[in-house]
């Protein structure tokens, strides 16, 4: 198979009639042709009709990976490359599906070329180039490539695969509850509120892990996920899968918060187009004070401490900041530090009057 393209299929858990992080682009990188499995799988599919080819459509009500696994191996079995993205439910499912298939699984891909996948190792300080010589499975990395772009008058097939009808053997993993994630060590592909440390907190005699833990703080309590960039991934101040940037994960949060991070272009090739951009820098020339919404020039190390302090204490009671293209409020509850700039990508000084 090494060389010529494979053909292909992409199977995409569904949950709600929403698609998981990763699934349109798992879509794409099929060319179009997928199985959609899961609860409402059949109005996800009304959703990609204009950026798919041929759509199967499995409804379950209730996510369980063995089963789900034994009623979609057959489908699947004529495709040569079977890509699910690395979601949680595509993670649990595609080495299942792998097994029944008999297949090698080919776990959390950047990228899959005719007869290779890319696979990061080392807590991705490396990138191995993988020789696919048969029948695979492979998880691709949310993030890394792109949706097809949608075609209102393109045709797309779409069938409905019926279940088999069996019951779920004995002793299969089930699904007791579903729960939203903790924010702070949510997946950081999925987080919707990001804020990232930079080597700006890495200044102190503790090497920045006083102001990686006020970060951490800051984080859970604006119900954020926590990254670092890659000089604070390397310093071990936050673990590798929580590195940010073209070769770490590639983020698109609506809320995006920089704390001392200059924004280098290997960077911000990872951080997609969020609705809000907060930049926290003691120097206002940085391409990251560029890109943002809201530049607060000031000592980041100093100023999360006494926003942790101020969260800790309550003076800051609602921290919450809408995103989504909503606008910031016009001054955080209890006079937190963050307040909105005047014009949009203007630093301002919180010392100052500005
Ligand atoms: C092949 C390759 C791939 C790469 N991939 C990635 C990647 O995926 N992700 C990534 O992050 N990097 C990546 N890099 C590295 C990247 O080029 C930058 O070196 C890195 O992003 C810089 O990290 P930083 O912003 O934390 O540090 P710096 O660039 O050193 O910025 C620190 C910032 O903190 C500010 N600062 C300092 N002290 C304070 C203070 N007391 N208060 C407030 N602000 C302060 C400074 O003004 C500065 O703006 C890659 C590099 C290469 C060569």
């Amino acid at each position: 198979m090494s060389g010529e393209r494979a053909s292909t299929i992409a199977v995409v858990p569904v949950r709600e009639a929403t698609l998981p992080p990763g699934g349109a682009e798992t879509v794409a990188e099929a060319g179009g042709v997928a199985l959609l499995a899961g609860d409402g799988a059949g109005e996800a599919a009304d959703r990609l009709r204009g950026s798919a080819r041929l759509l199967l459509v499995w409804e379950s009500r209730t996510f369980q990976p063995g089963t789900w696994a034994r009623a979609l191996s057959g489908a699947c079995a004529a495709a040569d490359l079977v890509l699910l993205p690395a979601c949680p439910d595509g993670r649990d499912l595609a080495p299942r599906l792998a097994a029944r298939l008999g297949r090698p699984l080919l776990a959390g891909a950047v990228r899959v070329g005719p007869g290779y996948a890319v696979l990061p190792r080392d807590g991705d300080r490396h990138a191995v180039r993988v020789g696919i010589t048969g029948p695979a499975v492979v998880t691709l990395r949310p993030g890394v490539g792109g949706a097809a772009p949608v075609r209102p008058e393109a045709r797309c097939a779409v069938r409905r695969i019926r279940s088999d009808g069996r019951a779920p053997d004995p002793g299969e993993a089930r699904v007791v509850e579903v729960r939203a994630p903790e924010p702070a060590a949510a997946d950081l592909a999925e987080a919707d509120r990001l804020v990232v440390g930079g080597a700006g907190l890495m200044g102190g005699p503790d090497g920045g892990a006083a102001a990686f833990a006020d970060l951490a703080e800051v984080a859970r309590g604006l119900g954020a996920s926590l990254g670092g960039t890659r000089a604070a991934a390397e310093a071990g101040l936050v673990a590798p899968e929580r590195r940010v940037g073209a070769t770490g994960v590639r983020v698109s949060p609506g809320l995006h918060i920089a704390v001392g991070v200059s924004g280098a272009p290997r960077y911000l090739a990872g951080t997609g187009d969020p609705a809000h951009v907060v930049a926290v820098d003691r120097d206002p020339g940085t391409p990251m004070m560029a890109t943002a919404d809201l530049g607060l020039v000031t000592d980041a190390p100093g100023m999360l401490a006494a926003l942790a302090r101020m969260l800790r204490d309550g003076t800051v009671r609602d921290s919450r900041w809408p995103v989504d293209g909503a606008p910031f409020p016009e001054q955080a509850a209890g006079g937190a530090p963050p307040t909105r700039a005047s014009g949009a990508r203007t630093p301002v000084d919180p010392a100052g009057d500005g």
